[in-house]
C-alpha cells in the first residue's frame, strides 16, 4: 500500500460558522473579493464576509460578476485588477465557478503572465492565499487546489492547479445554499456524488479517500428520494458535508472519464455541470462494470443500491438529451484523450477506445 495525503486548508464548518470565527478571514490586511453575478449578495454570504473584514480592520475591494464555467480571459482581468487593488489576500465566494476562478485570480494578481501561462502550473511568485466561501454543495472547491475555467482556444473546459493554490481557508455555513433554485440544488448535489463514486473508480484511489467516499456515498444514499422528490431544505448541512467530503478525495484522486464525458455537455450544449455527468453516467458505468467491476461494486455498496437501481434513477431524473453525430464523438473523443480526468479512469483511453464509449451517447 503507497499513498500520500496532503491537505493544506483549514476547514471551518457549520451554521453561523463566519460569525463566530471573523478572525479566521484575516489572512492579509488588503481582500480583493471575487464573486458571482448574484450569489454572493442572494446567499448572504458577501455581507457576513464584508462585515468580518471591516471587523478584523481589513480593507476590501470587490469583484462581482464571475460567469458560470468561468472564462480563463476573465479570470485574467480579474487578476489584473486584484494587482492593481494591490490585494494580499484572496475571499472567493460563490459556487464552483467564482471559487476557481478566484484560485485562477490569486496566480495572476501576484505573477505577471499571459493568461495561458497558468497551465504552466508554476508560480514564480506564489500565489495569493484564499479564503473560501462556498454557496453551493457540489464542486469541493473550497478544499481542492483545482480550477476549471472555459477555455476557448480549445473549445472545452481546462483545469490547472498545485499545492499552492488550495485555499488556506474553507469556511463552510450551509445556510449560504438555502437560496439555492431546486434545479440548481439538484445538479449540484448531483456533481458532490459524482465526485466520491468517481474517487472510488481512481486510479489514485487509497484506503484514506475510501474512507472518506464511502461515508459521503452511504449518506447521499440515504438522501437521493428527498432529492428526487424535491424535499431539499432538509437535506442542505449534510449536502454540505458530502461535497466538502468529495472535495477532500478528488483533490488526492482526481475526478475521472465521467468529468471529462460531461463536459462537451457543458461547452457546447450549455447543460449544468453536475447534470451533465448524471446524463453520461449510465454510459460510463457500463464502461467501468467491463474493466474495474470490484471498485464500482464497492461504490454501489457504498451508496446502497443495486447497480440498475442507480442506472433508473439517473435515467429518470437526468435522461440524455443531446446525443452526438460521428464528427462530435471524433473531437469529444480527441479532446477527452489528453484530459487528466480521463487518465485517473485507469482503463484504456486512447483516442480510438474513446471514440467507442462516446458512440455510446449518440
Ligand atoms: P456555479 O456555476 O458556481 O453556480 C451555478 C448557479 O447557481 C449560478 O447561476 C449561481 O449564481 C447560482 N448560485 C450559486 N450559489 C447560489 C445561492 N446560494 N443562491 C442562489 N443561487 C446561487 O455552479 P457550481 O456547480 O457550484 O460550479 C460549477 C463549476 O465548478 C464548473 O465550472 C465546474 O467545472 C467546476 N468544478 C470545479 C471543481 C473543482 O475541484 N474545483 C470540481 C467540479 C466542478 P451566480 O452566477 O450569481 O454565481
Ligand atoms: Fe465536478
Amino acid at each position: 500500500m503507497e499513498f500520500n495525503y496532503y491537505l493544506p486548508t483549514r476547514i471551518v464548518f457549520g451554521r453561523g460558522a463566519l460569525e463566530k470565527n471573523a478572525a479566521t478571514i484575516a489572512l492579509g490586511k488588503r481582500a480583493f473579493i471575487v464573486t458571482g453575478k448574484s450569489s454572493g449578495r442572494v446567499s448572504g454570504a458577501l455581507g457576513d464576509a464584508i462585515e468580518a473584514l471591516e471587523k478584523c480592520g481589513a480593507e476590501y475591494d470587490v469583484f462581482e460578476g464571475i460567469g458560470n464555467n468561468p472564462e480563463l480571459e476573465q479570470c485574467y482581468d480579474a487578476g489584473t485588477a486584484a494587482r492593481r487593488f494591490k490585494a494580499d489576500f484572496i475571499v472567493g465566494i460563490g459556487g464552483g465557478s467564482p471559487l476557481d476562478a478566484s484560485k485562477a485570480v490569486a496566480a495572476f494578481a501576484a505573477n505577471d503572465m499571459t493568461p495561458d501561462d497558468i497551465f504552466k502550473n508554476t508560480f514564480e511568485n506564489g500565489v495569493l492565499p484564499i479564503f473560501a466561501i462556498p454557496t453551493t454543495s457540489g464542486t469541493g472547491s473550497e478544499v481542492t487546489p483545482w480550477s476549471v475555467m472555459t477555455y476557448h482556444k480549445m473549445r472545452t473546459k481546462r483545469s490547472f492547479g498545485c499545492t499552492l493554490t488550495f485555499p488556506r481557508v474553507a469556511l463552510l455555513d450551509p445556510k449560504y445554499t438555502d437560496s439555492l433554485p431546486l434545479d440548481v440544488t439538484r445538479s449540484t448535489s448531483m456533481d458532490a456524488f459524482e465526485h466520491c463514486f468517481e474517487s472510488v473508480i481512481s486510479k489514485k484511489a487509497s484506503p484514506f479517500t475510501d474512507a472518506g467516499n464511502f461515508y459521503a456515498l452511504g449518506e447521499f444514499g440515504r438522501l437521493m428520494k428527498q432529492l428526487e422528490d424535491g424535499e431539499v431544505d432538509s437535506l442542505r448541512d449534510m449536502m454540505m458535508l458530502i461535497s466538502m467530503i468529495g472535495g477532500t478525495t478528488i483533490a488526492h484522486t482526481g475526478t475521472t472519464l465521467m468529468h471529462a464525458m460531461g463536459y462537451p455537455l457543458t461547452y457546447f450544449h450549455g447543460i449544468p455541470h453536475g447534470t451533465a455527468n448524471a446524463m453520461v453516467m449510465p454510459v460510463y458505468m457500463k464502461v467501468v462494470r467491463r474493466f474495474k467491476p470490484e471498485r464500482l461494486n464497492a461504490a454501489l455498496s457504498a451508496l446502497g443500491m443495486s447497480y440498475g437501481e442507480l442506472e433508473a434513477y439517473l435515467m429518470r431524473n437526468y435522461p440524455l438529451t443531446v446525443h452526438p453525430d460521428d464528427a462530435d464523438v471524433d473531437l469529444w473523443a480527441e479532446q477527452a484523450a489528453v484530459q487528466g480526468a480521463t487518465l485517473n479512469t485507469g482503463i484504456p483511453c486512447d483516442k480510438e477506445s474513446l471514440k467507442e464509449i462516446f458512440a455510446m451517447l449518440k
